[in-house]
Order: C-alpha cells, then structure tokens, then sequence
C-alpha cells in the first residue's frame, strides 16, 4: 500500500519532534509479543531501570493486552531526564515500539493507499513546528512495510452513511467535496462549518441505488456549490438550547475533556477506582448543567460557574480559525474521522462528531481565556482546547460505544445551534 499525504496537507501543516516527552507521560503503548521480546532483549533493563517489570497487563492495551510500564506520575520507564527514549538513543529508532515509531502519524487505508493524518495531541503538531511533511514519506513507507499485514488491507471501505455502502472512489469524491468547503479561507470556521452540515443533509437525500457512474461527479459538485453558496449566506441565530439537547452536549463536553488517555503507573484498589468512577459520572451530570460550578475535571480548569461560559467570549480570531481549519484538514485529508480507525463511524457520523468537536472547542477555549482572566479568545485558547480534545476525539474508547451513538442520532438535530451558540 502507498503512503498518501493530502496536497491540502502538505500545504498546510509541518511535523518535526521536539522531544518534548507528552505522549511518553500520558498514552500506554499496546505492544505486540515479537516487540516484548526484542525490548527485552536489548538490554538488562530491569536492573538498570530499577523496575519490577518491564510491561503491564492494561486495558489501555486493548487486544494486545500489554503496554510498555509506567513510573507512578505516568512517565514511561524508558524516558530519561532529558526527555529522551532510552531505547531509541541506544539503540536506534528501529528499536522502538511500532506505535511509537508512527506517533504522531495516523494512517488510515483506502483504495490501496495509506491515508496519512496527525494527532493533534502532539504539541509539535498543534505548533506547526519543523520540517514539510514530504520528508516524512520515506521513513512512513518504511514503517509501512512492518505495519500493514493482510488483515490491515483487507479492511472494509467506511460506509458512507449508516447502511449506505459506497464505492471507494465514491467516497473519496465526497472527502474532497467537503475539504473544498472546508478550505474556502475566504469563509469564517463557522460558516464553513455550518456549509458542512449543509452538504451532509443534501447527500442524505440522494437516492444511491438510482446514480450512474457519468452523474455522480457532476450531482456532487452541484451539491458542494450549493451547500457553499448557503452557508455564504447564512445569518447565525443564538436561540436558547433545548434542555435536553444542552444535558446530552455536557456529556460530549466531559468525554472530550477527561484525561482519559493519560495512564498511571499506579494501579488503584477497587475501592478507589470505584470512588473515582463516582466522582466521574458526578462530573458528566454537572456538565450537562448550564449553570452551577465547573467541576475540576482538568486540574487547570479555574472556578467559575457554568453559566458564565454560556455567553460568547467574542469571534473566533482569524489566527484561531486557521489552526482549527489545519486540524480539520488533517482529520479530513487523513480520513481519520471515519472507518475502522474511528469506531467504525459512517463519514456523516464522522463530519457530525467533527463538529461536535468543534463545539467542544468553542467551550473549552471559553475555559482557556477565564483561566486566564480574559473575556476574549486568542489563539492560546485554541491551542489549549485541541490539545485537550484531540487525546480524546477517535482514541477514547468510550465514544464508541451505543450511547455515544444514540447521543450523536439526538444531537445531530442541534448541531446548527450550537456552532452558533459556542463557536461565534
Ligand atoms: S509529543 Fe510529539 S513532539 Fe513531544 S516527544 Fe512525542 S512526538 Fe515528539
């Protein structure tokens, strides 16, 4: 399979690591049993590392089952003061886990090619820093080679909607109809946003089984110019949201936030992990409040009350609609919001929970500036709120499960409102 970078991609984002440890103090890298036994040959590590064990039984791990252990703060065993790998500075990048290898890379296959994408939980990500991401493209194929087994190319194609199986192709051609909204910079976020949900409802509408070949290019550009000319158009409303709608948001509000991704080393008594879980489902309820107190479910959060994040903290500034628009471009571009690596979501689930995300954005950057004592946005503001929201968006578990998707069935009606509502 050939590695893919999106031109909108290349145009837009860099990528060079900074050696800034984040990922190595919170993710649990899942290993495969030929990577426990190479790591473990390498060295007497754990006698120089003064550890029990080199590997933990996790369900962070999912079906590997073991991770890479972590020291009781959530920094892996092998990071040393300076940040660096232990296991690559001695022994080469090749010596590393897989997905350590690939971080902060995410690839998705379609058609016979690797979409690639980037996590923007990656501070050098999020920061734009380092080389164009065409030098990258040899070191990922080599990677590839190791990655990709016959399971991975057999994969099934995203559906497009649920129940709706469209060719390959098909699909790629609606990817580029939404990028071609998503990219029209002369638009703020929120219309362009705003065109998205305008062109997702059109497709919903298209009889599938009754399109040749000849008609469908032709019927998507008219949709994509539609849906563009729309949402140039579009006047946003703030309208008070429906009780319900808002309780439901909250939810989506906590699973983004909630450092679910960052792993300890200490494993807690059941006694513990039951107080715990308590006072996490106590902070999903309270955040679908729309006043009371901000629970602490980031330890940066400030005090302040629900209601004061309702009102808008003033426009998205240019400098944070083009970082948000890179991130969306990356997620598109990488189609890494549908499809096998994103709980096997439809691409209108996917554009729907994108835009969630946005909305959680919004919210989060209103956090950011209060923390700050501001009553307005600036682009640190959404540098905090993707860092915050995309450890979460497609690697969290809990998104994939049957609620999450009644939730977004329910949601789906409101999303207008609340890019209104939170992202103006
Ligand atoms: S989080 Fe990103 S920049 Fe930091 S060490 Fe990991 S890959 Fe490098």
């Amino acid at each position: 399979m050939k590695i893919h970078i999106h031109p909108e991609i290349l145009k837009r984002q860099r990528y060079s690591c900074i050696c800034c440890g984040a990922g190595c103090r919170s993710f649990l890298v899942g290993l495969r049993p030929a990577e426990r036994g190479a790591i473990t040959g390498l060295d007497d590590w754990a006698g120089r590392l003064a550890v029990e064990d080199l590997f933990v039984r996790h369900r962070s791990a999912g079906r590997l089952g073991f991770g890479l252990a972590k020291h009781p703060d959530g920094r892996c065993i092998f990071l040393d003061d300076q940040n660096l790998c232990l296991v690559h500075k001695e022994h080469g990048l090749e010596a590393k886990p897989l997905a350590c290898q690939l971080y902060p890379f995410v690839l998705s296959p379609l058609a016979g090619r690797l979409f690639v994408g980037l996590r923007f939980d990656c501070p050098a990500v999020v920061d734009n820093h380092g080389d164009k991401l065409g030098r990258h493209v040899g070191p990922l194929h080599q990677l590839c080679k190791k990655l990709i087994t016959p399971d991975i190319e057999a994969l099934p194609p995203p559906a497009f909607g649920p129940a709706i199986r469209l060719e390959p192709n098909r699909l790629l051609t609606i990817n580029e109809a939404f990028l071609k909204i998503l990219t029209a910079d002369d638009l703020s976020l929120h219309k362009r946003l705003q065109g998205l949900l305008d062109l997702v409802g059109h497709l919903e509408r298209v009889k599938w089984d009754r399109l040749g070949d000849a008609d469908f290019s032709d019927l998507i550009g008219l949709l994509r110019d539609g849906a563009l000319a729309e949402c140039r158009r579009y006047q946003p409303q703030r309208r008070p949201l429906p009780a319900r709608g808002r309780t439901l948001l909250g939810q989506i509000f906590f699973l983004l936030s909630q450092p679910t991704t960052v792993i300890t080393g200490t494993a807690d008594s059941l006694g513990r992990r039951i107080v715990r879980r308590l006072g996490l489902q106590r902070s999903a309820r309270r955040m679908g409040r729309p006043n009371g107190a901000l629970p602490k479910v980031q330890p940066a959060w400030p005090d302040v009350d629900l209601k004061e994040l309702e009102s808008s903290f003033g426009p998205w500034t240019d400098q944070i609609d083009a970082l948000l628009t890179r991130h969306l471009v990356c997620r598109l571009g990488g189609l890494n919001y549908c499809g096998e690596n994103f709980y096997r979501y439809s691409m209108r689930e996917g554009i729907q929970t994108l835009i969630l995300g946005m909305v959680t954005a919004g919210w989060l950057m209103r956090i950011s500036a209060a923390a700050a004592g501001r009553d307005h946005l600036v682009e640190a503001d959404g540098r905090q709120a993707l860092l915050t929201i995309d450890g979460n968006l497609g690697y969290s578990t809990a998104l994939g499960f049957g609620p999450s998707r009644l939730r977004l069935r329910y949601l789906k009606e409101y999303l207008r409102d609340f890019l209104d509502w939170y992202c103006i």
